[in-house]
């Protein structure tokens, strides 16, 4: 018998911006800390985590908002299909104590005729941006919106979408939104395969298959200490083993997705199509000798 016994705390749902915006304010008034996980719902194991990491942060208040943003969908991209189911949401927020869920519509977040977006720069162009134009337009503008609309003291983003928690830091940076965005390293299933709600469209052949993404960059990862190009080489053996995965990029880049560095911390990231479905992965790289440097540390 599971006999899991819990005790559902009391979440409160709202729908209407400005109704949360009062309870979210005048929590920040009595002093709570409000923290804020943004998500698309379909919540999974990934989301989770998010949730307890913002639960964890003392005297907080916790808003996760469910808006599954049309913004940041392309034409002929999964907006419709995309998976949605608010009262399982409701019931795994309940879970982990949640107090605030946000839940709005299209019509509530946008009204009817829209003007302002947020520009992301020339790196909402790159990555995923080159494949999927608009985008990070999208994202940004939704969550420069959720921020006006908690006010959160503090953001959890996954790094499981790397490039959105880089250009999501530094829109709150450089737009001085006075956010700060904590990133949370990527929960994978035990085969090594980033969750993700879309994960939810595999067949089971596609899902075993979807492995050489994190096995890539594991391989990746084992060849840091011989250079980038060693790298890229390596991840990229991986990847052209498996022909049901077209690849859309495999990249190196610097933590903050400008160019590699020769030496030191790096990020490689990785996206393709496992037949329609659009999977992305990426992973902390060392380039160089790391024990040399540690061993440095340690003298
Ligand atoms: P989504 O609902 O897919 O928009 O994701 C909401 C947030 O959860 C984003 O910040 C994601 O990066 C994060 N997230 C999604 N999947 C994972 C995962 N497997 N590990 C860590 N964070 C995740």
């Amino acid at each position: 018998m599971s006999g899991k016994a819990f005790t559902p705390g009391a979440v409160t749902v709202h729908h209407d911006p400005h109704e949360l915006g009062r309870v979210t304010a005048a929590l920040r008034q009595t002093g709570r800390t409000v923290t804020l996980v943004p998500t698309m719902g379909a919540l999974h194991v990934g989301h989770r985590e998010l949730i307890r990491r913002a639960r964890r942060v003392p005297n907080s208040v916790t808003v996760v908002s469910v808006f599954v943003n049309p913004l940041q969908f392309g034409a002929g991209e999964d907006l419709e299909r995309y998976p949605r189911d608010l009262q399982a949401d409701l019931d795994m927020c309940s879970e982990e104590g949640v107090e605030l869920v946000f839940a709005p519509n299209v019509e509530a977040m946008y009204g009817t005729n829209p003007q302002v977006t947020v520009h992301p720069g020339e790196l909402g162009d790159e990555l995923e941006g080159a494949s999927r134009p608009g985008h990070f337009a999208g994202v940004l503008t939704v969550v420069a919106k959720l921020f006006g609309i908690v006010g959160p003291h503090i953001a959890f983003f996954g790094e499981k979408d790397y490039q959105q928690l880089v250009l999501v830091r530094k829109m709150s940076a450089e737009l001085n939104l006075g956010v700060k965005v904590a990133g949370i390293p990527i929960i994978r299933d035990a085969d090594g395969l980033a969750l993700s709600s879309r994960n939810a469209y595999l067949s089971a052949e596609q899902r075993s298959a979807a492995v050489v993404l994190s096995a890539a960059l594991a391989a990746g990862t084992y060849a840091g200490v011989r250079g980038a190009q060693a790298v890229c080489a390596a991840a990229d053996e991986v990847l052209r083993a498996e022909p049901q995965l077209h690849v859309d990029y495999l990249e190196l880049r610097d933590p903050e997705l400008a160019a590699a560095p020769e030496q030191g911390e790096a990020r490689l990231l990785v996206a393709g199509w496992m037949g329609s479905t659009r999977l992305l992965d990426n992973a902390l790289v060392v380039l160089g000798d790391a024990s040399a440097s540690d061993s440095t540390a340690n003298e």
